[in-house]
């Protein structure tokens, strides 16, 4: 009897691969374990065991695996499940999943290893002299990782010198895998066993005698094990003995001590919960009410309550609820609306059992998360996370908080699975049998039309906690202010005097500014052209803070230029304005009030954000400069101005979202203002007062916003009503992509008729040397979405299958944005 595992590779073929393993194995090995598999000529991969059989493969011969990495499964069914899903929905490889799934510190990279030729015949004579030292090297030791070569040569690229030996035959490359993940340990001492009586640890003290220090050292270990039956730390045995490591070293040297190492979590959180849950008001408790019962007879309930209507006390009682029936609860935010200030929060009231998992923590804190899931530990029991939470290993989900809802930042767009977190999450819960819970003051039209139609359950909370009003909403039209010189930069005098009057009563402001940088575009005021990025159709933008021209999409640098690039005049102005240059303006107004800025530039790294807030937060800083980062559930007690400083930015855009999203945008400012007490004020500069969605927003008109967007979307046949396909088509070879497209688009035609649209070049059309073009498939509601992705999939093969078209890049996007 022959044994065989089907596993699944991190790549994106659409197939699983077969290797043999034996019997041995087959008994040990389980689905959901990982083992390192061959693959290719040389490369080795992790893989994920999905089967275990006796059916030899017909068409190829099944290499051996090389190695078994896990004892026990990493990924359990209900992942594996939601993988598959997730795979099928939007049109990816089940190998894609896997690798976006896990920390990529499972993933065990392969780390190149070079080894001695034994076999060739060796001319010393023919090496050069660097050649000769790696040579030499591999005499005493048998193997040579790059970074040991690069030591021994004392130069960091060794790779040329590496192929010229390859070449020569002198030696051949390896690929081996190796554990990224090392836990954090910890260092514990205890008296040695043969000082467990008391007679002996006398005659310890004793010979001790003339050593006090030492002496001391044994002695408040000795106290410290009487009041506790955790075992004692090195770090706090030095500080309560007041003797230096060297001491105890030299104790456990003698074997007086003994030392050990307990595993412990980076993710830590050592406190206790110190707060009891808030007592809800009557509106909370009735939406409480709602929300329960309409879990009765649905799986999904939106709720949509105004800014600061307390939607996260109710939260926490639906997660109350949750740990009673001792069930995991997964609490999703976008990237970054995961605020210090949630996450301390949930902590007060929940204590350790809240897990935090998102990309900016490091590898080996997402791994302890994992980990943590997987055990059905309950310092993990709740887990607030961004969109790459969906993927843990939940193996009992009672309850799934999506908050913030409508953000566009829980769809992923870049690389496969081109997922929507939210829309995941809601087919994760039905693995589970698990309630969903959306929450947003401004639900997407998608999510408020399911609630319309009754498949989801709907909650109104429509009013501020503590009955404080929502703000009142000026808008200033610049255009007029522009012709009566009423304007300082990008400051009409109306926002200068709210802002003055704020200031004199010691209150903070937030100004929004839908871009980050200053003064994007450089263009020349005598031939009109702006610096170009090289590898891509965009202008460059300026960064006053390194005086640099960059591209936004691929990370092209210059220096900014003293004269134009194409006709050497140097009268270059600078179009369009971004966070920097309003706050170069905010300190010239305001010179004696500290201004700082929260975008991405500024809050790079873990803390990157906690600093802006905190400082913010304790009242350092009076005005706050910001990009959407400002939106995001962010609560600041003492802010009661909110400036928008150009509405218009966001309305003008080519999306069929844009005004949706626009109207989301400024109402989410909007509601920093004024949360506490007083009414807040909101300022919004427009050059265009009378624009439906400005007039909505400054109504807080969600209904006929939301009429409106229905409709439109309805006659132009968009989503709720249709669902969207996008495939990309990419190549660096613009007739290429030119031909393939108008190929592929008429192809779809035959089939699928007048719902497929383009081909199209997209706004920026060329990103890193690549050029894009765009054809959009609409599938009507009625036509079956699992038969159209078929017939998609059918006629990418045959396009892949014509020679010239095989260098195309295509990428699917499901649900587009
Ligand atoms: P939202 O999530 O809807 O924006 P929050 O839950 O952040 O609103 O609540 C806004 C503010 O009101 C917070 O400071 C919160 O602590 C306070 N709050 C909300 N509900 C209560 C309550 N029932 N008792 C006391 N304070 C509350
Ligand atoms: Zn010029
Ligand atoms: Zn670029």
């Amino acid at each position: 009897m022959q044994y065989f595992t089907d596993v699944i590779l991190p790549i994106p073929l659409q197939r699983e691969f077969t290797y043999r393993i034996s019997e041995a194995e087959a008994r040990f090995l389980k689905r959901g374990m990982r083992v390192a598999v061959p693959f290719g000529k040389s490369k080795v991969y992790t893989a994920l065991v999905n089967k275990i059989h006796n059916d030899r493969p017909t068409v190829y011969e099944a290499k051996d695996i090389e190695q078994i990495l896990d004892e026990v499964p990493v990924v359990n069914e209900h992942q594996l499940k939601h993988w598959q899903w997730m795979a099928e929905y939007y049109m990816c490889s089940i190998g894609e999943v896997f690798r976006t799934a896990m920390p990529s510190a499972f993933l065990l990279e392969s780390e190149t290893i070079v080894q001695r030729n034994d076999t060739a015949n060796i001319d010393e004579s023919d090496l050069k002299d660097e050649e000769f030292l790696v040579y030499e090297a591999l005499q005493h030791q048998s193997v040579l990782k790059v970074h040991e070569v690069s030591d021994i040569l004392e130069k960091k690229k060794v790779f040329p010198i590496l192929r010229r030996l390859i070449e020569k035959g002198v030696i051949s490359l390896k690929e081996e895998i190796y554990e990224q993940y090392k836990p954090k340990l910890v260092r514990y001492v205890k008296l040695s066993t043969s000082y467990a009586s008391e007679a002996a640890l006398h005659q310890l003290l004793d010979e001790l005698h003339r050593a006090p220090k030492q002496r001391q050292v044994v002695m408040t270990l000795f106290s410290l094990s009487a009041k506790t039956k955790k075992p004692i730390k090195v770090k706090d045995l030095e500080r309560e003995s007041g003797c230096a490591v060297a001491i105890i070293r030299s104790l456990i040297d003698k074997d007086v001590l003994e030392e050990f190492h307990i595993q412990t979590d980076r993710v830590h959180y050592s406190g206790e919960a110190t707060e009891a849950s808030k007592e809800l008001n009557e509106f909370q408790q009735e939406t409480l009410q709602e929300v329960i019962q309409g879990f009765e007879d649905k799986n999904v309930v939106l709720l949509q309550g105004v800014t600061s209507s307390g939607k996260t006390e109710v939260y926490v009682k639906l997660i109350e609820e949750a740990l009673a029936q001792e069930k995991q609860v997964l609490y999703l935010l976008p990237e970054i609306a995961l605020t210090t200030q949630l996450i301390d929060r949930l902590q007060n009231y929940f204590g350790e059992k809240v897990a935090v998992y998102h990309s900016r923590y490091s590898v080996n804190e997402r791994v302890e998360v994992w980990n943590n899931v997987l055990k059905r530990r309950s310092k993990a029991q709740i887990v607030l996370g961004a969109r790459s939470a969906v993927n843990l290993p939940f193996s009992d989900l009672g309850l799934i908080i999506v908050d913030e809802e409508h953000e566009a930042s829980f769809k992923q767009y870049d690389p496969a699975p081109r997922y929507h977190a939210r829309d995941a999450a809601i087919v994760l819960a039905t693995i589970h049998g698990a309630k969903v819970l959306l929450g947003s003051a401004t639900p997407s039209i998608e999510s408020f039309y399911n609630a319309n139609t009754g498949k989801y359950g709907l909650s109104v909370l429509s009013r501020r906690f503590g009955n404080v009003l929502m703000p009142d909403i000026e808008l200033v039209d610049i255009k007029e202010k522009h012709r009566k010189k009423r304007m300082k930069g990008h400051f009409s005098d109306r926002l200068i005097e709210e802002m003055q009057e704020s200031l004199n009563k010691g209150e903070q402001i937030i100004l929004f500014q839908n871009r980050r940088g200053y003064a994007p575009i450089v263009e020349c005021n005598t031939c009109g052209h702006a610096p170009q990025c090289p590898n891509c159709d965009v202008s460059l933008t300026y960064h006053q803070f390194r005086d640099q021209l960059r591209c936004h999409y691929c990370g092209y640098q210059m220096a900014m230029q003293q004269a134009c690039l194409a006709c050497g005049s140097n009268e270059l102005s600078t179009k369009g304005f971004g966070t920097q240059q309003i706050e170069q303006e905010v300190k010239e107004l305001f010179p004696d009030h500290k201004v700082a800025r929260m975008d991405l530039d500024t809050t790079r790294g873990k803390h990157g954000f906690s600093k802006v807030i905190s400082a913010f937060e304790q009242q350092e800083v009076d005005i706050l400069v910001g990009t959407q980062m400002l939106t995001k559930g962010l609560d600041f007690r003492n802010v009661n101005l909110v400036g928008i400083l150009n509405a218009d930015a966001l309305l003008n855009y080519p999306d069929f979202r844009a005004h949706e999203r626009s109207f989301q945008l400024m109402q989410q400012v909007a509601g920093r203002a004024g949360r506490t007490k007083k009414r807040g004020k909101v300022i919004i500069q427009t050059y265009n007062p009378w624009h439906q969605i400005v007039q909505q927003v400054s109504s807080n008109d969600y209904a006929s916003m939301y009429e409106d967007q229905i409709n439109e979307r309805r006659q132009y046949k968009y989503p709720p009503f249709f669902r969207l396909i996008r495939i990309t088509l990419k190549q660096r070879d613009y007739n290429l992509v030119n031909e393939g497209a108008a190929w592929l688009a008429k192809a779809l035609r035959q089939g699928l008729g007048e719902y497929v649209l383009g081909p199209e070049f997209p706004p920026v059309s060329r990103i890193r040397n690549e050029y894009h073009k765009n054809i959009l498939v609409k599938i009507p509601e009625g036509q079956s979405l699992r038969k159209t992705k078929d017939h998609i999939q059918k006629i990418r093969n045959s396009f892949l299958a014509v020679p010239q078209y095989r260098k195309v890049k295509i990428v699917m996007d499901v649900d587009c944005y």
